[in-house]
């Protein structure tokens, strides 16, 4: 089923150079980058981002990271693409990813891991209603 999800190219990435392997991965993949935008978050747009994570010890340290630098917003639309991005992103410890994925070539530890992507349909549907308005999405 064609779909979307809501992708993210992480602070750590972007200052990697990384921004246009990542997309290549993505293009090559089948999924189609649909609405893109390169931003700074500041602390609080990351704390809501991540709001299902704020019971978690890492949470400020993940909201502080994400703040960090600019990234790049995306939201990828291709067949069943919520699972092909998670796959294509690898586990979310690149010691434990698997050799190929965005995971492995660009992440540098658990926190640092790259880049994000929706782990479901509806957490997708939240994610990209928080970056995008629907001009930007042509809906
Ligand atoms: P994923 O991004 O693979 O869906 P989670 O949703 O569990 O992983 O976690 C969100 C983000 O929080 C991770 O991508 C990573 O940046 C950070 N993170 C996850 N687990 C840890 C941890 N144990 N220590 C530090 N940061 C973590
Ligand atoms: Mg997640």
């Amino acid at each position: 089923m064609t779909e979307q999800t809501l992708a993210i190219i992480k602070p750590d990435a972007v200052k990697k150079d990384a921004i246009g392997d990542i997309i290549s991965r993505y293009e090559k993949a089948g999924l189609k980058p649909v609405a893109v935008r390169m931003m700074r978050m500041s602390k609080s747009v990351a704390e809501g981002f991540y709001a299902v994570h704020r019971q978690r010890p890492f949470f400020d340290s993940l909201t502080t990271f994400m703040a960090s630098g600019p990234v790049v917003v995306l939201v990828l639309e291709g067949k069943d693409a919520v699972k092909r991005n998670r796959e294509l992103m690898g586990a979310t410890d690149p010691a434990k990813a698997a050799p190929g994925t965005i995971r492995a070539a660009h992440g540098t530890n658990i926190e640092f891991n790259a880049v994000h992507g929706s782990d479901s349909a509806e957490s997708a549907r939240v994610e990209i209603n928080y970056f995008f308005s629907s001009m930007e999405l042509g809906v």
